[in-house]
């Protein structure tokens, strides 16, 4: 077996070139998909399962699999996730076994559907996508602005919203329709998670903006709503590059999840990040 640090090479490279194949928008819709799927791995996890194995829906490790009462069938070809390592102190004077955090390795899962499972089984797999949400501006508001930052109506023809970060505050225009506003409220809130502290000099305008939509695209898109139209045409005029998109992707993704939990109502539901 390759060095796991060859393998992630060879899986970001896959990854790569399937975004310079399809474009922005299609990456996008496939990486909110597979984060609302396999919302219990992390953000990074879930980029790295989907580059690999573009349907999974419940993985497990072989000797797991086995545990459940199926086989992972003969010839399967691993999928990659990164898990916590933990070793033994060194050099400890008292004799204390507690294991310790020692970094991350790539360890092999397989999907559902690589086993043996019967049909029944894996069309009742764990993580189904979840029915789509009552979208309610008023309600996602309350929620990003008891987490995040404060939310204010403003009246402008210029601007659908913006960030003030000094005042940590999002604007966001009244006259919009609903779907709109909730996506706009989703950028500039993706602003305040990852652009806070951010000078704009340090970063340009176009990287600022690229992110922040990106963020705010694969929130949405894991709520139900539909902006791929706003944000290809949004991306375009910051000249996004497709092959760019990887980078911002990994950048920006725990940003992403934690907006969708927080818009969802799932924050307050899950243990502690
Ligand atoms: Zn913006």
């Amino acid at each position: 077996m390759p060095k796991t640090s060859e393998r992630f090479k060879a899986i970001a490279r896959n990854l790569a070139s399937t975004l310079e194949k399809d474009g922005p928008q299609t990456l996008l819709r496939h990486v909110a998909a597979a984060m609302k799927t396999l919302s219990r791995y992390s953000a990074k996890n879930a980029v790295l399962i989907l580059s690999q194995f573009p349907e999974a829906t419940e993985l497990n490790g072989y000797k797991k699999w086995r545990e459940r009462g199926y086989q992972v069938q003969k010839g399967a070809k691993a999928i990659f996730i990164w898990a916590p390592r933990y070793g033994k102190k060194k050099n400890t004077e008292e004799d204390d076994d507690s294991p310790v955090f020692k970094g991350f390795k790539l360890v092999p899962v397989f999907d559902i559907t690589q086993t043996d499972a019967p049909a029944e089984a894996i069309a009742n797999a764990s993580y189904a996508v979840k029915a789509p949400l009552d979208l309610d501006y008023s309600r996602i508001a309350e929620a990003i602005a008891s987490r995040v930052a404060t939310v204010v109506t403003t009246n402008s023809i210029h601007h659908h919203g913006y960030y003030d970060p000094v005042n940590n505050t999002i604007h966001v225009c009244a006259n919009l329709p609903e779907p709109v506003r909730i996506h706009t409220l989703l950028h500039e809130a993706a602003h305040a998670l990852l652009h806070r502290d951010v000078k704009t000099k340090e970063k340009d305008v176009s990287a600022i903006e690229i992110e922040a939509e990106t963020a705010a695209y694969v929130a949405s898109t894991m709520l139900g709503l539909d902006s791929s139209l706003a944000t290809s045409a949004y991306l375009t005029s910051y000249k996004a590059k497709p092959e760019d998109l990887y980078d911002v992707i990994s950048r920006v993704s725990e940003a992403a999840k934690r907006l969708y939990e927080i818009a969802s109502g799932e924050a307050g539901l899950q243990k502690a990040a």
